[in-house]
């Protein structure tokens, strides 16, 4: 998709890192962005930074995990702007700690932000961007650990190896249905982001029990563990979500697939 100006994208998870600097550079490329975030408070304030800025900008609070959620945010970009030409499904939580210790409704959080979060944005955003025609790029935000089995975050690498082949396979069928809407799976090692205090996202009822929760008790355990010092080690240096944001932007502009940082 080399034309972004006047276009419209929609980023999920766009209150916070990554996906924050992703809408701002869309924007900044002269999309309109439609933010989604779980949290009222930082998707407000990434509004308010686009709409400062001079863009066009409206947020929509939103739960990836639940599909009727995923649906409304649809309808209000279509209500807004008129049609979707991108969409990163991007929100993702982590929960940290050996695999035999992550409880069902761990497993159930991280598999439905993480996973069925990607699930709802294709099943949603792709047939809207078929029936409109024309370019189009879905955007799936994995991991290094959808590719690699990273100690300490079991559900997470779970959950990213299936949103590595839910993007090759809606490559794959887009191709069989004839269509050029562009898929980009991003691929990061360690960016500097507040997921590593995504417990503060965690639903009510998953109660502190006094373990590491979060992506914090992978760097946590990073001191008892050499396995897990060699994964960080393999993670490479901690990027900015700037730097992945300007690499995302420019896999929309050359529809690139595999973007790894
Ligand atoms: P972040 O915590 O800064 O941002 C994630 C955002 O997702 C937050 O604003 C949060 O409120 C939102 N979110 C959480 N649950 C949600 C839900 N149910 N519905 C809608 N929004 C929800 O973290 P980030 O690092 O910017 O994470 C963005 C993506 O990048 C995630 O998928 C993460 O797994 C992935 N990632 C991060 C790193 C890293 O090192 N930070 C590395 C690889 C991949």
């Amino acid at each position: 998709m080399d034309q972004l100006e006047g276009k419209v994208a929609v980023v999920t998870g766009g209150g916070s890192g990554i996906g924050r600097a992703v809408a701002t550079q869309l924007a900044d490329a002269g999309m309109h962005v439609v933010v989604a975030d779980v949290q009222e408070d930082a998707l407000d304030a990434t509004v308010a930074a686009l709409v400062g800025a001079g863009h066009r900008a409206i947020g929509v609070r939103t739960d990836v995990s639940d599909g009727e959620s995923v649906q409304a945010l649809a309808d209000a970009a279509i209500a807004e702007f008129g049609a979707v030409h991108v969409v990163h499904n991007n929100a993702g939580v982590g929960v940290g700690g050996p695999i035999w210790t992550h409880t069902e409704r761990d497993w159930e959080w991280v598999l439905g932000v993480n996973l069925w979060g990607v699930i709802h944005g294709i099943r949603v955003f792709v047939p809207i961007m078929l029936e409109q025609g024309g370019p189009a790029h879905v955007v799936n935000t994995a991991s290094m650990a959808g590719l690699i089995s990273v100690p300490y975050l079991g559900a997470y690498n779970v959950s990213k190896h299936g949103v590595v082949t839910l993007s090759e396979t809606l490559h794959r069928d887009l191709r069989l249905a004839g269509s050029e809407i562009g898929v980009s799976v991003l691929c990061p090692g360690l960016v500097a982001t507040n997921i590593f205090e995504s417990q503060r996202n965690r639903p009510a009822d998953l109660t502190d029990d006094g373990r590491a929760t979060g992506l914090s008790a992978l760097l946590e355990g990073a001191g008892e563990s050499r396995a897990t010092e060699d994964a960080i080690g393999s993670f490479g240096q901690v990027l900015s979500p700037d730097e992945v944001g300007a690499v995302v932007v420019d896999a929309v502009r050359t529809d690139r697939f595999y973007v790894l940082t």
